[in-house]
């Protein structure tokens, strides 16, 4: 029995993996539960899935959820601080936190040597130094949720290295539109993703194709190839999810249904395979598959994640803390959809692309990162 741990727990990764550990009881047991701001369904898993214990980092959702909780026999915890004790005796810690948040936890849990599920890929593009340190220090491992890195990790299985790796973009919803109405573009329109199911932040990158742009850079921290060997191709029908290509041009790809469960599901048993009852692919059904270069020129937040990880540094650090602001501007209606990687550009273009130094100075430049683009947010604002 694997005992599991799941970060985020409430989110849309943390519900699919609880499916999956649904799918599968004899395998899997949950043994901590942790959430932020969804008081019900945090309390809905937790007395289902009986974890000893319950981190829950927002202080009005502990409040209301905390002596309920300990009645049933639960642990429950506020404070990351406590989760080291906690996370002692799991043996995988499944990581769906989103964004920046997502990062101290798991460097915390890698610290402890564990085994970590990442869907939370804000942790590899902002502290990927870190978190390279601390794999090699303490003996962790990540094994990767994105279906992207989790499509090439299941390919890299067959063989070494690599020369290229071929990332599949969907393309988001506008992948078609052209670039006169990508300006109207509003918060309703990006949250409804042709193929994915996903949480707002994440939706939004989809649209941006920032998301691509922070997994081409997810990719170069968790295979080791420079960004120039990520090619990004856009893929519509979100089949092939990701491929590698070996030096003689031979590829590889893996293909499957647009389900996180999958790659969810396979992170939890690797190196394992489970069958499941989840519906399969149909390739007769399906026909035909498509590839296309991105629109470089009208999603140009692709190309800041190429620019953020050749200058390397703190720069990604400073790149996702704008981007998550900027997200946050759109989806309250105060910044416009390509204002987005605006932000994300000039909040850059004010950093210099300093070395990582520690965890307290990636906290500082993620603040510093924050405020300035909160500042050009104001601006950008003004001007609506
Ligand atoms: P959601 O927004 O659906 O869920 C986020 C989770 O994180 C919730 O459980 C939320 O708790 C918790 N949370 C949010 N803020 C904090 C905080 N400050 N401190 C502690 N916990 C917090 O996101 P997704 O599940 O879509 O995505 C999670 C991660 O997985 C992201 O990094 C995303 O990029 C990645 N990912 C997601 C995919 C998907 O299909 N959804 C695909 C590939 C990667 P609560 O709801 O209780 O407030
Ligand atoms: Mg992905």
């Amino acid at each position: 029995m694997k005992e599991i741990a799941v970060l985020g727990a409430t989110g849309s990764i943390g519900r699919q993996t609880l499916q999956v550990v649904e799918e599968h009881p004899s395998l899997f047991s949950i043994s901590v539960l942790a959430g932020h701001r969804n008081a019900n369904l945090l309390r809905k898993q937790a007395l289902k899935f009986r974890p000893k214990a319950v981190f829950i980092t927002a202080p009005e959702t502990y409040r209301e959820l905390a002596p309920e909780l300990k009645q049933a026999g639960m642990a429950v915890f506020s404070d990351w601080q406590d989760l080291q004790e906690a996370l002692s005796t799991v043996d995988l810690v499944l990581g769906a936190i989103s964004g920046a948040a997502g990062i101290h936890p798991t460097l915390l849990a890698l610290e402890m040597g564990k085994t970590v599920a990442l869907a939370n890929k804000e942790t590899l593009v902002a502290a990927g130094d870190l978190v390279a340190d601390a794999l090699q220090r303490y003996g962790g491992r990540i094994i990767p949720v994105d279906s992207e890195h989790s499509a090439i990790f299941q390919c890299l299985e067959a063989n070494g290295k690599p020369a290229r790796i071929l990332l599949t973009a969907s393309g988001g919803p506008f992948r078609h539109w052209p670039r006169e109405r990508l300006a109207e573009v509003g918060p309703e329109d990006a949250l409804s993703h042709p193929t994915w199911h996903m949480g707002r932040k994440i939706t939004i990158d989809s649209a941006t194709l920032m998301n691509k742009g922070l997994e081409v850079i997810e990719a170069v921290r968790l295979f080791g190839l420079p960004a120039d060997a990520v090619q990004v191709l856009v893929h519509e029908e979100s089949v092939v999810h990701s491929m590698v290509q070996w030096t003689d041009g031979t590829i590889m790809a893996q293909l499957g249904t647009a389900d996180m469960r999958l790659p969810i599901q396979y992170a939890l048993s690797w190196p394992d395979r489970l069958v499941n009852s989840f519906p399969t692919l149909d390739l007769a059904k399906i026909g035909t598959l498509h590839f296309a270069e991105p629109r470089w020129a009208d999603f140009p937040a692709l190309k800041l994640a190429y620019r953020a990880i050749e200058q390397g540094g703190i720069m990604p650090a400073v790149l996702n803390a704008a981007n998550e602001v900027a997200v946050a501007q759109f989806l309250d209606k105060k910044l416009g959809f390509l204002a987005i990687a605006d932000v994300a550009a000039e909040t850059m273009a004010a950093f210099k692309a300093d070395a990582v130094e520690s965890l307290a100075h990636l906290s500082e430049v993620d603040q510093a990162a924050r405020a300035k683009a909160q500042e050009l947010c104001r601006q950008a604002g003004d001007r609506l």
